[in-house]
């Protein structure tokens, strides 16, 4: 901990960076929140450990960030992942920041929970960027991560097995739940369009209210918007009011794309994006 305020502090002091995007300390030691910190002499409110759950990253596409100045932000090996896909996409200019990477052992699932073998979050299980691959400084040591079943992929196998009409009756009932809140959309470092196609009316794309078909068009909508863009933070999940396990649908899609493409979505700054490039070689037998 003290290393990164020592860190922030000589970032604010210097004027290398002009604000800090980190994370503070919430309601309960079991909380964090997000926190955007401009003079040195605040960068004790800085804190990092598993409850720094947030994917920081979101906050880099809004306007009060762009073109102001250098900005700090503080960042695990996913959230990493994120940033490089938003510079791949010409989202941020790399020159425009400084990222603070953290030696990551792991994030809690839940907020509020104790950080446990059960609470780890699934996307920890697999991780292939507990030192992130991106970063400016350096921060932390890593420790042993605890382990659990990854009931996460066991659902997907489920779902793998089902016959289409079974998983078309799997997702218009998780479809169903869904309240139109777009906390999905907000949360999610990758969709920054300025105006979301759920919102266009002239013409209405998706129905606005909550009902099963403009429910289905949305997530399905959503879903293909980020293929080949996801980089499974799973912050969108863990927004969802309903409980509606988008991951799902984002692994799946990640899957594909490794499988089909052998792209992995945010681990390469100088590779072109999988939805931005064609290939006359491109495997299509996917296309049915
Ligand atoms: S996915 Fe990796 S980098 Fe992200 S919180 Fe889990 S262990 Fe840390
Ligand atoms: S779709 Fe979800 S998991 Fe993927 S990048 Fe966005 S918030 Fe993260
Ligand atoms: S967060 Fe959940 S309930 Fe809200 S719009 Fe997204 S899928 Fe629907």
């Amino acid at each position: 901990m003290n290393e990164l305020r020592e860190k922030a502090r000589e970032l604010l002091q210097s004027g290398t960076v002009k604000v800090i995007i980190g994370y503070a300390q919430g309601t309960t030691p079991l909380h964090t929140k997000p926190i955007i910190i401009r003079f040195a002499e605040d960068s004790d409110k800085l804190v990092m450990n598993k409850y720094c759950v947030n994917n920081l990253s979101v906050y880099l596409t809004r306007k009060e960030f762009k073109g102001n100045g250098t900005v700090g932000i503080v960042a695990k090996g996913c959230d990493v992942k994120s940033i490089v896909q938003l510079i791949q996409e010409n989202q941020v200019n790399k020159d425009d920041l400084y990222i603070i990477g953290v030696n990551c052992n792991g994030a809690v699932s839940e907020l509020g929970k104790e950080f446990s073998a059960e609470t780890v979050a699934t996307k920890c299980l697999h991780c292939m960027v507990r030192t992130p691959h991106l970063y400016h400084t350096l921060i932390g040591t890593q420790e042993e991560l605890p382990k659990r079943a990854d009931t996460n992929f066991e659902m997907l196998q489920k779902l793998e097995a089902m016959t289409p009409d079974e998983k078309w009756n799997f997702w218009e009932a998780e479809f169903e739940k869904c309240v139109k809140c777009y906390a999905c959309r907000q949360a999610c470092p990758l969709c920054y369009c300025e105006r979301c196609i759920a919102d266009k009316s002239v013409p209405r794309w998706i129905e606005s209210s909550a009902h099963t078909r403009g429910n289905i068009a949305w997530n399905i909508i959503r879903a293909f918007h980020l293929s080949g863009r996801c980089i499974g933070c799973n912050e969108c999940e863990r927004a969802c009011p309903a409980g509606i396990p988008l991951s799902l649908l984002n692994r799946k899609m990640g899957m594909t794309a490794k499988k089909e493409f052998d792209y992995v979505a945010g681990m390469g700054l100088d590779t072109p994006t999988l939805v931005g490039t064609f290939d006359v070689k491109d495997n299509e037998d996917f296309i049915k």
